[in-house]
């Protein structure tokens, strides 16, 4: 390597390490903002959010970053950098060319714009008035619409929506993966809806002592392998996890006196984001590199650890014992209704209350409409209508009210169009991702079933954790499980489960 070379290299690491400090910085000011600062504070700290994320972003979209890159990438030069500085180089390179290519005026009134939006959308969901929210709708569809102009569409217009959030993914795989997915869980989930054998849940409905949820989690937490050393559990109106740095992974959970399963399962999905950003190897701390690869692979960790293991009859014959000597209240409930209980299947119009395998359908929906938004014309107007189609034609049922339909989530508001199907990419990751685990993990199910959850945890790592963005999501699914991402393991995960449940 050149001692040029060798110059722009260090430059162009020493930008990448400063906008990654920003991130971290960002990352802890928005996990303060939404874990109890002050109330009288938040608009200076929007403010100082605003402030430090223009400067990132301007950080991103130097010119000197773009030389830099342009001599990193020169194939004799490129050729000479380690395996972690070229995927660096690589990395930096989509986000910069999806920056720069946006004008700062535009972006600035983008920015404003969503804001409004999103402030409109809450009022709008409260009063149930789509009409009001309409115009912003409009607008933000419009903005987008430009963006995808100035990107460059991709084989149609909406993949060039998905690349952040799943690079690689296209509309032509997923109409492949959701169209053999929406075939089969349609009949099946109609056929559980007929099954005279329904569980019982009303046990699900009694007072839970908090205090005692607390010491459940934070014991399920240790249980899982979740590091208190480079973690911590906190409080927040809706759960999230912020990994800052490997050494230093936040999570949040909720406690509702009503209902244990909410605080239980939340803790538990967001566990598994955490056990991602914890494992990540320590020669990519510094870098854009130490994070998770794709929000799908994300979502796959989450659900994972939340369903496939959390949501299994062997995780509970282990600790059901554990959860009833906290909660005197679940002495009469046996371990087999506790289970059943927790795994009902029903068509329902709210997407975040959703069980397993109806919230697919959920997000096909809305996988459906963003592509017919972006690839077809579907206007803001005439949403509603084909929203409520939709439900009634995969799910049976369609929201008497708007609140309860296409205006139940922020995404849209906020301009987060591609970003659903992850969600259930994520399933279906995690579905494929498990089918070969229990080949290579002797014993699997009867681990779970002693509580000695570590050895899963550690293949994840080796697998997966490790690599952060050093791998993306198609080169894990393909290096894992041999094969493409495949639908076909999700349906059969879910088959098996609910056949046993509702004794199909
Ligand atoms: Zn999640």
């Amino acid at each position: 390597m050149s001692e040029q070379t060798k110059k722009v290299l260090d430059s162009f690491k020493t930008a990448n390490r400063k906008i990654k400090s920003f991130e971290e910085a960002l990352g802890v000011l928005y996990w303060d903002l939404r874990t109890g600062a002050p109330r009288k504070g938040m608009d200076v700290r929007s403010e100082v959010i605003g402030e430090l994320s223009a400067d990132m972003f301007k950080l991103s979209t130097s010119p000197e970053l773009g030389e830099w890159l342009s001599e990193l990438e020169r194939k004799e030069v490129f050729a000479s950098l380690s395996e972690i500085d070229q995927r660096l180089v690589t990395e930096t390179r989509k986000d910069y060319n999806r920056s720069v290519l946006i004008p700062p005026k535009l972006y600035q009134e983008y920015v404003v714009i969503t804001s409004q939006s999103e402030s409109k959308w809450e009022e709008a969901k409260e009063a149930n008035d789509y009409a009001g929210f309409k115009p912003y709708l409009d607008k933000v569809i419009r903005y987008t619409n430009q963006f995808i102009d100035l990107w460059g569409a991709g084989q149609t217009r909406y993949d060039t929506l998905l690349e952040p959030y799943e690079p690689g993914m296209t509309v032509a795989e997923l109409d492949r993966i959701f169209g053999g997915l929406r075939e089969q869980l349609v009949p099946l989930s109609a056929a559980i809806a007929s099954s005279p054998n329904q569980p019982d849940t009303s046990f699900l409905r009694q007072q839970f002592d908090v205090a005692a949820q607390k010491d459940f989690s934070l014991y399920i937490l240790q249980q899982l392998g979740f590091n208190f050393e480079a973690g911590r559990l906190d409080e927040s109106m809706h759960p999230f996890a912020t990994g800052l740095n490997p050494g230093d992974v936040r999570i949040t959970t909720r406690y509702l006196k009503d209902d244990v399963t909410s605080a239980l399962f939340g803790t538990i999905h967001e566990c598994g984001h955490a056990l991602y950003e914890q494992n990540i190897m320590d020669q990519l701390i510094g870098t854009t590199l130490c994070t998770g690869t794709s929000m799908g692979i994300h979502e796959s960790q989450s659900r994972f650890w939340e369903n496939v293991i959390g949501r299994s009859r062997p995780f509970w014959n282990r600790y059901y014992k554990e959860l009833q000597a906290r909660f005197p209240n679940l002495s009469h409930v046996s371990c087999d209704q506790f289970y059943r209980g927790n795994n009902v299947v029903q068509p329902s119009l709210i997407r975040i209350e959703a069980d397993e395998l109806t919230y697919n359908l959920h997000i096909i929906i809305r996988y459906e409409l963003e592509k017919m938004i972006f690839n077809e014309g579907l206007t803001a107007a005439e949403l509603p209508e084909v929203w409520n189609e939709k439900y009634k034609q995969y799910l049976g049922i369609a929201p008497a009210t708007d609140s309860d339909g296409v205006l139940q989530d922020v995404h849209w508001s906020g301009g987060a169009f591609g970003y659903f199907p992850s969600y259930s990419l994520g399933n279906m990751y995690a579905a494929q991702f498990a089918n070969t685990m229990e080949q290579q993990i002797q014993d699997f199910w009867q681990l779970v079933e002693a509580g000695n959850l570590l050895p899963i945890k550690e293949w994840l790592a080796d697998k997966i954790y490790q690599y952060g963005k050093m791998r993306t999501p198609s080169e894990l699914v393909q290096s894992i499980t041999g094969q493409v991402l495949d639908p076909q393991y999700l349906v059969t995960y879910l088959t098996n489960k609910y056949k046993d449940i509702y004794k199909l």
